[in-house]
């Protein structure tokens, strides 16, 4: 059996197709795009090229498109730049209790500024009620910012009506759909979004190279000072055949969403299925149905999810234990906490993600290494022998 896959809410291969398009801009086309010779020309228009991809997938324009390094670079950039652009109206964001390392240590850094952040909490789906958001808006709320998808267990949140809620009190909305793009549609123009963050490498593009679409009007302060790139507001020369990448793969993505989704949901549902119905004490965190297609998280009764996922990777199958930034760390999944996990539940939790190099047949080899390593740990664990000794 050959190696498995499934971690792509970590990160995804890039696709043939995609680097495809990225390599002539390592070499033969290697201008800078702010040179006035035909070399820097042709990057130049590569660029622009790619800006104007990105703007027609998210339904944007043009000029509502900027290029950084990363989602956290554009999460951050989004927070704190919109946060210092209005801070003379006032010091207070709201946000959710399920966001991304990105988002929340860039809040943590406000408030030791001064600002008051307030934390909306999610419904045990992991599912924000925007009626708390509006309930949280004060005279000095200035920014909203709540995650498009969620990472660890891949709820949808309720996008266009927390947009509205926030238009109609005059306050900006960011999201951050960095685990969203290129897996579910996006329109910015349908959704009272001001600014949107997303990552290639979250959808077969590259790493070290995001966006942030920022509606026109919204005020943003600069967060890298140097040349005038990115309209004179975020400096340095532009990576050139990663942005190329970038506004590929998220094209690509878009135009194969139908079929890829409806693959990975049948997988997705084959693993939900399987797992429930043939390892006890065990269940399905998030929203079974207001999820991406391809994220789904599990906990483990009696069990470190640590241990699980290393006796995985045994079997050559990859997933992850809580988010890639917390693992590593003895802190329980704010997430999962957040869904109303005690403490012995995060922590015997996996997150299987998967992408369309996946297929069905690896189901089986998947569900069964998960059936004998599951077995293998509670065999171990004193508190299952307890529980078993009392069902006889
Ligand atoms: C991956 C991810 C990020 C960070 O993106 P990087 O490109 O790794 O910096 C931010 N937010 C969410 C929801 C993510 O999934």
């Amino acid at each position: 059996m050959d190696r498995i896959y499934y971690d792509h809410a970590a990160t995804t291969y890039v696709k043939p197709y995609v680097l495809e398009k990225m390599l002539p801009y390592f070499t033969e086309k290697f201008g800078n795009p702010s040179s006035m010779y035909a070399l820097g020309n042709e990057a130049k228009s590569a660029l622009e090229n790619a800006r104007e991809m990105v703007a027609s997938c998210l339904g944007a324009k043009k000029n509502e498109i900027y290029f950084t390094a990363s989602g956290s670079e554009s999460d951050n950039w989004a927070i704190r730049g919109i946060a210092h652009a209005y801070s003379n109206k006032g010091r207070h964001i709201i946000t959710s209790n399920i966001e991304h390392h990105a988002v929340l240590n860039t809040l943590n850094d406000l408030k030791k500024e001064g600002f008051e952040i307030t934390f909306v909490p999610v419904e045990q789906t992991g599912i924000i009620n925007p009626e708390t958001v509006r309930a949280a808006i004060r005279q000095d709320t200035i920014l909203i910012t709540v995650i498009f998808a969620n990472n660890e267990i891949g709820t949808i949140q309720p996008i266009a009506e927390i947009g509205d809620i926030a238009k109609e009190h005059g306050v900006m909305f960011h999201t951050d759909a960095v685990q969203a793009a290129g897996h579910i549609p996006i329109d910015v123009n349908l959704l009272a979004i001001d600014a949107l963050s997303i990552a290639a490498h979250k959808f077969y593009g590259p790493k070290g190279v995001g966006a942030i679409f920022l509606r026109n009007g919204t005020k943003i302060k600069k967060f890298i000072t140097g040349g005038a790139q990115e309209s004179d507001r975020r400096a340095g020369t532009e990576n050139v055949a990663g942005i190329v990448g970038l506004a590929n793969a998220l094209e690509l993505s878009l135009s194969e969403l139908e079929s890829s989704t409806n693959k990975i949901f049948k997988i997705r549902n084959k693993i939900i299925d399987q797992v429930l119905s043939e390892i006890p004490y065990t269940i399905l965190n998030g929203d079974k149905e207001i999820c991406l297609p391809g994220i789904m998280n599990f906990s483990f009764e009696f069990i470190e999810g640590e241990s699980l996922l290393l006796m995985l990777d045994m079997k050559g199958i990859a997933v992850s234990s809580g988010s890639a930034c917390t693992s590593g760390s003895l802190d329980p999944s704010h997430v999962l906490l957040a869904i109303g996990l005690s403490h012995e539940l995060c922590s015997g939790s996996i997150r299987v993600s998967l992408g369309d190099d996946n297929t069905e047949e690896q189901v089986d080899y998947f569900i069964q290494s998960l059936k004998e390593i599951v077995d293998k740990l509670r065999q171990m664990s004193p508190l299952y022998e307890q529980i078993q000794l009392k069902g006889d």
